[in-house]
């Protein structure tokens, strides 16, 4: 059936309906839902926040893990015309209370849990809180949110304020959706980053530019066939990397999205088992701590065809190794929030060039630029990567001061440095952020890290500049070790020592049992959460 090209993200799901209305569109928790029935209770969803009072432009704050709900809410945010600002259930009541505020949020969807709900509750903008029932549902993930359920504290509609409405009630709306004209330039979601300075700001991400990038996403992967596939949405939908690949593009291939609410050993083996996934959309921890499961204990994974790694360099060891045990073709992915997000994906159907993050999306072009003079630099020349496709966020939502900063003349500043070889491979060298100033010289944290991977006793590594009073700043290592190796510090010194320059080898190397990382699972360097914050000492 000839299906016209998306313009909207909702003509994603549209297409999907009109081609394989039978195909089961949502697996959670072992129970299924086809993508006609997805359809039906979008349109519903729809009705009823139009009778709530939803105008065109609206945001909506969607509060809420990975589920059917997410899936519905956000779909019909959008068939209604307004804008969907996503967040983490799990972030704390300032974070949340920074976003609904900063979007004029007056309405969202919120998983019915009190500690939850009161986050929300607490922002004044909010009119209605639609309480989405599916705490019960999780009662054997452990969390911190989570504990709550298993002491049956799940929100009692009664005690909720007034504001609250139940998620079935909105579903029961007997009416089909006003139909609202959109246009591809109007924004679809309010994507929240912290860019590079201060408090998170919304990146207004239009149709067109998500459309854009799903379409390039599709075309990129060359070794996709007709037939029905099951992706894993583990990374949570409310990131932009998931949003894009394990969402919309799974969407847009009729395939099985199989949600799961967060990264969980346990319960990801189980649904890996039930449902043998041909896609999974990964951060690198999430390979390195599959990488560390004896052999006995990873299930099948036949099916599995191509696993996609973004968010955070994968070391060339950690994409090899899961290869070799899976069979499956792994390939990094670059991107960020304001990109829709892909920038670059190494090729499907080509041996991935190690240590770089691939080539740019169709339509995508890449310049280096000099962090000195902002001049275009020759290639192999190392500067800051700017940015041109037709994925590029509209700016800064009310921040036109941020927007001016990242979006000039067409092009998006990224903060990250890098450089481009002859074929247009893409090596990044690291965040101009996390640069390390030692002594006059312009230390790349990443150099250390990737030269600590190459030791066959380290299983994760994040190196940071800590204030050192003779050179300013100066490296420092977190190591955290493969279960049953030993290395000593002093050991791992000697190790680098023989790889990278002395200006760049650490003063101190620390092992620990864990290192932070952020929600979606990188490794946290900076920020509250971060490493900083997280040691008890500091040197
Ligand atoms: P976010 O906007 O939260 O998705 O973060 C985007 C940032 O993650 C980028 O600006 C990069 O610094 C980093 N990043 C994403 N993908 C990669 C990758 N493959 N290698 C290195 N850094 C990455």
């Amino acid at each position: 059936m000839a299906v016209p090209p998306p313009a909207l993200v909702t003509d994603l799901l549209a297409g999907a309906v009109a081609q394989w209305p039978d195909r089961v569109a949502l697996d959670f928790i072992g129970r299924s839902m086809t993508y006609a029935a997805l359809d039906a209770a979008v349109g519903r969803v729809a009705a009823g926040l139009q009778a709530l009072g939803l105008a065109s432009g609206d945001r909506v704050c969607l509060c809420l893990p990975n589920s059917p709900y997410y899936v519905i809410a956000y779909f019909a945010v959008l068939r209604a015309g307004g804008i969907v600002v996503g967040t983490n259930p799990l972030y704390t009541a300032r974070e949340i209370g920074h976003l609904v505020a900063d979007s004029g949020a007056k309405i969202a969807f919120v998983i019915d849990l009190p500690a939850v709900h009161a986050k929300v509750a607490a922002v004044a903008s909010i009119a209605h809180i639609i309480s989405c029932p599916m705490a019960a549902a999780l009662p054997t993930l452990k969390g911190l949110a989570y504990r709550a359920l298993r002491r049956g504290d799940i929100l009692d509609r009664r005690a909720a304020d007034a504001r609250t409405t139940p998620f079935r009630h909105l579903e029961r709306t007997p009416n089909t959706p006003l139909s609202v004209s959109r246009t591809p330039d109007d924004v679809a979601v309010l994507q929240y980053t912290g860019g590079t300075t201060g408090l998170p700001k919304g990146a207004m991400l239009t149709h067109a530019g998500l459309v854009a990038n799903c379409l390039q996403v599709a075309a990129h992967d060359s070794t996709r066939t007709a037939g029905p596939e099951t992706v894993m949405a583990v990374l949570p939908l409310f990131h932009v990397f998931a949003l894009t690949s394990a969402f919309h593009d799974a969407i847009q291939t009729g395939a099985r999205i199989v949600l799961l609410p967060r990264f969980e050993m346990a319960s990801f083996l189980a649904a890996m088992k039930r449902t043998r996934p041909h896609r999974l959309y990964v951060v690198p921890t999430i390979l390195i701590a599959l990488n560390a499961l004896p052999e006995t204990k990873l299930p099948s994974t036949a099916a599995l065809r191509l696993c996609v790694s973004g968010g955070a360099p994968l070391p060339p060891e950690v994409r090899s190794r899961f290869e070799a045990r899976t069979g499956a073709r792994v390939v990094e992915g670059y991107g960020l929030t304001e990109a829709s997000p892909t920038v670059t994906c190494n090729p499907v159907d080509a041996q991935p060039r190690d240590g770089s993050a691939g080539v740019a999306m169709p339509g995508t072009t890449i310049i280096i630029r000099s962090l000195e003079t902002g001049e275009p630099l020759a290639i192999g020349e190392t500067g800051e990567v700017c940015v041109s496709g037709p994925q590029l966020m509209k700016g800064y939502w009310n921040r036109p001061a941020e927007t001016a900063e990242v979006l000039v003349d067409g092009l998006l500043r990224t903060g990250d440095v890098g450089y481009l070889d002859a074929d247009g491979y893409l090596f990044l060298v690291d965040r101009i952020k996390d640069l390390i100033l030692c002594g006059g010289y312009n230390v790349y944290p990443r150099v250390i890290e990737d030269a600590l991977y190459e030791h066959e006793a380290v299983a994760e590594a994040v190196v940071i500049g800590v204030p050192d009073d003779y050179r300013g700043e100066a490296p420092k290592a977190f190591v955290v070790l493969r279960p049953g190796e030993t290395a000593s510090p002093a050991e791992l010194r000697g190790f680098l020592s023989t790889r990278i320059s002395k200006i760049e080898l650490p003063r101190e190397i620390e092992i620990r049992d864990t290192l932070p990382r952020t929600l979606i699972g990188k490794l946290s360097k900076k920020g509250k959460r971060g490493l900083r914050a997280a040691l008890p000492v500091w040197p």
